[in-house]
């Protein structure tokens, strides 16, 4: 083994080609020089969709092993008072799923 190859191996740097394991969508790959496995996953991801129309679950699907992810994208109507008082919250609420949310205390 040289002497560039070693130290690039201990900064990190491993080299060797990466191997793509048919439907999955994990590559591994063994470093030529020191022998290491290393793995990582790439997800080819198709576009987040809605799960129901009064729902903010959106799901999206790996097209090339059908993992999925889901995340919550809430669509958030304008910013109002809670009421008429000095130092009153604001809450806004979402036009979906109708869930609110309110700060603390507004800043005027
Ligand atoms: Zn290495
Ligand atoms: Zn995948
Ligand atoms: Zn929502």
């Amino acid at each position: 083994m040289n002497v560039l190859r070693r130290s690039l191996c201990a900064a990190g740097l491993h080299s060797g080609p990466w191997s793509h394991p048919g439907a999955r969508c994990e590559s591994t790959r063994v470093c030529t020089g020191c022998g290491r496995n290393d793995e990582v996953v790439q997800h080819t991801w198709g576009a987040f969709a809605y799960l129901a129309p009064d729902r903010c679950e959106q799901m999206r699907r790996c097209t090339r092993c059908g993992t999925t992810q889901t995340r919550t994208q809430h669509v958030w109507g304008p910013w109002l008072y809670a009421n008429t008082e000095f130092d009153a919250p604001q809450i806004h609420r979402c036009r979906r799923c109708h869930e609110t949310e309110k700060t603390r205390y507004t800043l005027r």
